[in-house]
């Protein structure tokens, strides 16, 4: 493969949502330019108005930038080969499909669309797919600038060669050879004289000087006739990479219904985004060694297109929440901090407690951030709790083993001055009375927990709770513990 001033470009439609397919398409296109050092381009390919959303192009700009997807040229930010989205490009298609014409690669089909769901109808019933009948390939040139003089509605159909075969090369797949004869002569121009799909892309390819489409494998069958449009003008033919599908099970696609399809699913599901960024790098693509865990930066360095797969990758929760976790767990406490926050302030408003205690308290035992705010809805009010929250089969505390060890801890505690309130001085001195008494640790720590909480589970133990509650309220918690149980 070259890997010489490359230019990758992903191109999404604005539907209002971010496949996660989608996504990955968009991270391997932007992988494979930053690793040879090239340019990474976004085109807004909006020329299907029927699916216009209001606002579905912020969508695109918002979770690129979010996961750290720069561009290098793009509609926002312009470039040399602008303008970058598509419907402003309009202008320039019909002249690319006449120049074609002229050289014989395309015709004017002047078909009804009668004429065709006719046709389509027939062929059905005959059992073969509906495609042109080519009706208008050899129309006599009088005849077409006659049709055309009069201003009969017309579109311009690729011509494919009718006999012979097409072969095109993909990174992956190597090459594949195609009979010409199963190719449709398919619409480059619609009768409103807007290019479709299939022929605005190699021309916006060709322009934007893309040297390496990276694309979803539903490609896959329409490449030989754009290698034929390709050939048809003289432009160079792009390295082509194309990637397998991210399925729920062998026999269904990953659905919306599911309701993780998307990416903007796993960040309210409480994905931390490098983490889905690494887990969907995964589908599809396997890394070298036995490591999986990787930053951006890192899987540019890593990233090899013999690692990607030709079968469909099985898209797995329980390894994706696994890969949430892991990466939750390395980061750095200011980056957890950051990303833990706003949960944990919505079930949590005070201001008062040790807040980088709850998150070096919550950062071990996070899979999800969604589970934090439900970790700490205890803190800022005592939940109510019935006296048998104490019992523990295991330690075997009891209610009445409970109001012993707390009325011990009540003068150990306050005896810690409050400028020394540290988890490690608490512990400390918890852990010297338990010396002392001669006692199991959960002997003590359990009912501190319980006291502390409410609950019977909890981000950390009895000494961790404390050191984020604060002298005041901890001992105001035990002593309130000690009157229930008294
Ligand atoms: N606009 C197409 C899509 O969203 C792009 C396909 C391509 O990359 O060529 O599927």
């Amino acid at each position: 493969m070259k890997t010489e001033n490359i230019r990758t470009r992903f191109a999404p439609s604005p539907t209002g949502f971010m496949h996660i397919g989608n996504l990955r398409t968009a991270l391997y296109t932007y992988i494979i330019a930053k690793k040879y050092g090239g340019k990474f381009i976004l085109r807004i390919e909006d020329t299907d108005q029927g699916r216009f959303v209001e606002g579905a192009t912020d969508v695109i700009y918002n979770t690129l930038k979010a996961c750290g997807l720069e561009w290098d040229e793009g509609p926002d930010i312009g470039g040399p080969v602008g303008p970058y989205i598509q419907s402003e490009r309009m202008g320039i298609f019909k002249e690319y499909a006449e120049k074609l014409v002229e050289t014989g690669h395309a015709y004017y089909c002047f078909c009804t669309k009668e004429r065709m769901e006719q046709v389509h109808a027939e062929q059905q019933a005959k059992g073969i797919t509906p495609t042109y009948d080519r009706h208008c390939r050899d129309l006599p040139k009088e005849e077409v600038e006659k049709l055309l003089a009069a201003g009969t509605p017309y579109v311009i159909r690729q011509k494919v060669p009718l006999d012979g075969t097409t072969t095109f090369h993909d990174e992956l797949y190597g090459d594949i050879t195609v009979p010409n004869a199963d190719l449709d002569d398919q619409i480059l121009l619609k009768a409103d004289g807007m290019p479709t799909y299939n022929f605005a892309n190699v021309v916006d390819d060709h322009l934007m000087g893309i040297t390496h489409v990276i694309r979803g494998n539903e490609y896959l069958s329409s490449t030989p006739k754009y290698n034929l449009l390709y050939e048809a003008f003289g432009w160079e033919i792009p390295t082509y990479i194309h990637v397998e599908r991210i399925m729920r099970d062998a026999g269904h696609k990953l659905s919306k219904r599911d309701g993780d399809a998307y990416f903007g699913d796993f960040v309210e599901k409480g994905y931390y985004i490098p983490a889905i960024l690494n887990y969907i790098a995964l589908l599809g693509w396997a890394p070298k060694g036995e490591n999986e865990i990787f930053t951006l930066d890192e899987l540019i360095d890593e990233f090899d297109i013999g690692g990607l797969s030709k079968s469909p990758a099985i898209f797995d929760p329980v390894k994706m929440k696994a890969i949430n976790g892991e990466w939750l767990r390395k980061i750095s406490h200011e980056e957890f901090k950051a990303a833990a926050l706003p949960y944990i302030r919505q079930t949590c408003k005070r201001e008062d407690i040790n807040i980088d205690e709850l998150v070096k308290t919550l950062q071990p035992r996070t899979e999800l951030l969604t589970e934090i705010p439900e970790k700490v809805d205890f803190i800022d009010e005592l939940p109510e709790y019935e006296n048998d929250l104490f019992f523990n089969k295991k330690m075997k505390t009891t209610p009445e083993t409970a109001l012993s060890a707390l009325t011990a801890a009540v003068p150990v505690l306050e005896n810690i001055p409050e400028s020394d309130w540290t988890e490690e001085k608490i512990h400390e001195a918890v852990f010297a009375e338990i010396e002392k008494l001669g006692v199991k640790n959960g002997w003590m720590l359990l009912p501190m927990r319980a006291a502390l909480s409410g609950k019977a589970l909890t981000p950390g133990g009895g000494i961790e709770l404390a050191a984020i509650l604060g002298k005041t309220d901890s001992i105001s918690r035990i002593k309130k513990a000690i009157e229930k149980l008294s």
